[in-house]
């Protein structure tokens, strides 16, 4: 299916490895000129080269740290520079440490909501005015599966995803008029170094080895597999689509089917 969005302008944040490298691959993929960005530039601009060979397109890495809205002010105003207006956005950042209530001291919670949060916002108001004079745009937020259903030992992400998600709602009706969609996708487990960290973390504290955890991670998914960024990347370029232009304010769930609630 052609998606039709071949020579757009994406922009995807937090991009160099994990699910924002596979929303990029996948938006190249399609035809879309992407800038992607992270902290470490060297390993932003390797991702980028790598992707821009995999797929032909033109891929730009840039350096920004996603708690400093400084530099995603600058970050906007360099993707503008070198490559023009985004026409999609996929707001994305590292996610906050694992902790429970008793773990967590009330110093983190500004820090998530920096991170998680604040980002979003600011890189949603950096693009919408040329969304808006142009009468289109995507914009697709990675959350978490967390929003529906809450994980134990990741309160920050679990607060802080949770006021994204009343956020991306709200906006969304006030966009739908321009012709802008606002959607969250929201990934189960990934095979990305995040989870391979909370795997480590989770084999620390119930003694037994990464290996092992992976492994029930595997079998305990209704699919018995975890996902890969390609999957989630898939359903990113899909929204950004113009299929989806009557698809907005909603929460798509790319978990292999583990949630079980209805809705
Ligand atoms: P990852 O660790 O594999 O990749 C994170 C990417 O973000 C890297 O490119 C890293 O350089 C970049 N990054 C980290 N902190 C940054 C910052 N402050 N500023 C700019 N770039 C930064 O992680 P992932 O698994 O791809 O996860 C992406 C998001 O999705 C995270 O918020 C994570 O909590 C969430 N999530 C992931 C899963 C999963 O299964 N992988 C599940 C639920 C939620």
């Amino acid at each position: 299916m052609d998606l039709g969005i071949n020579g757009k302008i994406a922009l995807v944040t937090a991009a160099s490895r994990g699910l924002g490298r596979g929303c990029a691959e996948q938006l190249a993929a399609e035809g879309c000129r992407v800038a992607i960005c992270a902290r470490e530039m060297a390993a932003v601009k390797q991702a980028a080269e790598e992707i821009s060979t995999a797929t032909g397109a033109d891929v730009m890495g840039f350096g920004a740290d996603m708690r400093n809205a400084d530099q995603i002010s600058r970050l906007l105003a360099d993707v503008r520079q070198s490559l023009g207006d985004p026409d999609i956005l996929v707001t994305n950042a590292g996610g906050p440490p694992p902790g429970t209530y008793a773990s967590t001291t009330v110093q983190e919670y500004e820090k998530a909501i920096n991170l998680t949060l604040m980002s979003a916002v600011h890189l949603i108001h950096g693009v919408t005015p040329a969304m808006q004079r142009r009468q289109w745009g995507r914009i697709i937020a990675i959350t978490s599966i967390s929003v529906k259903q809450p994980i134990d030992t990741l309160l920050l992400s679990n607060m802080a995803r949770a006021g994204l998600t009343g956020f991306l709602k709200t906006i969304a009706t006030e966009l739908a008029p321009d012709g802008i969609t606002v959607n969250a996708l929201l990934p189960g487990t990934h095979q990305t170094s995040r989870i391979d960290q909370l795997a480590q973390d989770r084999a620390e504290r119930e003694n037994k080895s990464k290996k092992d955890i992976i492994r029930e991670m595997k079998a305990t998914n209704p699919s018995r597999t975890i996902g890969d960024p390609s999957d989630f990347g898939a359903a990113a370029a899909f929204l950004a689509g113009m299929q989806a232009r009557y698809i907005t304010g909603q929460n798509l769930l790319v978990d292999g089917g583990t949630y079980r609630g209805l809705l």
